[in-house]
């Protein structure tokens, strides 16, 4: 499994990730609570793919925005959502980006099947004439308030519904929601038990990207607030069986979990890096060597 965080898309962030023991980034391209295009910055591209390879991070996985719903019973928002998700793979392929993970979003309250048909036909939209070098991923999430992703058999559908794209979908697990939507992933025969349901009904190969996050809330929450590996709910002992187990050795495996902070609110990046070489044993994972300081 290749390790890393959600760091910034600038050359900065890609130094902190090699500097806290990164193998891969996540990336937004947006602002994540907002409906702007991505900003177009032909040398902010350059230099952060110069980045990328300077400080070995690949793949580069971005998330796109938080606001995308493709299952909203709103024209005008459906709408926007398509363009957004659109306009963020088109950019992610010039950041040179494996993958676009987005969250499949909520019927608000609607019936859930008309709800997965939009998402369907949104995606469908998206996908059309989209880049070839970039997957669009669909985040499993947490259910709740209309949410249409808790369930695998919602998102192996969407997949199911589309062969036309193929290689192109795939799904991105995240730990926390699993654990928020009712799957307990707290106990290894807990975590082999859910990996085999979504193997059968997805198909782990189809998925290429894990978020690897503690959850603050009980299991079955569906409230969405990450922690940092073990300081959260979910019992250590299940989550290190999932994340060992070798059905998932080919995912990239990200945490989405807060930073912690100096006195002055600044990212304490020792801190952090004490915190990857934490989640990185809980995967089973060395550390990479520390970055050599150049004068
Ligand atoms: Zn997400
Ligand atoms: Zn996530």
């Amino acid at each position: 499994m290749r390790f890393g965080r959600h760091l910034s898309n600038t050359p900065k962030g890609l130094e902190h990730a090699q500097r806290i023991g990164c193998d891969t980034v996540q990336v937004f391209l947006t602002n994540p609570r907002g409906w702007a295009a991505p900003a177009y910055n032909p040398a902010l591209v350059t230099a952060f793919r110069a980045a990328v390879e300077e400080y070995g991070q690949s793949p580069v996985v971005v998330h796109a925005t938080y606001l995308i719903n493709l299952a909203s019973p709103r024209p005008e928002i459906f709408e926007k959502s398509v363009t957004l998700l659109r306009a963020t793979l088109e950019r992610a392929s010039l950041y040179g980006a494996s993958s676009v993970v987005f969250h499949v979003g909520s019927t608000t309250g609607t019936a859930e099947d008309a709800g997965l048909e939009r998402l369907t036909d949104g995606v469908r939209q998206v996908m059309t004439g989209a880049p070839k070098d970039v997957m669009l991923l669909l985040e499993n999430d947490t259910g709740g308030g209309g949410k249409v992703g808790y369930r695998f058999e919602n998102l192996a559908a969407v997949l199911a519904a589309l062969p036309q794209f193929g290689d192109q979908l795939g799904v991105c697990l995240d730990t926390a929601h699993l654990w928020a939507a009712g799957f307990d992933i707290g106990t290894p025969e807990g975590a082999y038990s859910v990996l085999e349901q979504a193997d059968s009904i997805i198909g782990l190969e189809r998925v290429p990207v894990l978020h690897v996050n503690d959850a603050r809330e009980a299991c079955g929450s569906h409230r969405d607030i990450h922690a940092r590996i073990g300081e959260g709910m979910i019992p250590i002992e299940g989550l290190t069986a999932f994340l060992q187990h070798p059905r998932v050795a080919h995912m990239t495996g990200i945490l989405e979990t807060p930073i912690p902070t100096l006195e002055d609110d600044t990212p304490d990046w020792d801190a952090e890096r004490a915190h990857m070489a934490l989640a990185r044993g809980v995967a089973g994972l060395e550390m990479p060597e520390a970055p050599v300081a150049t004068s």
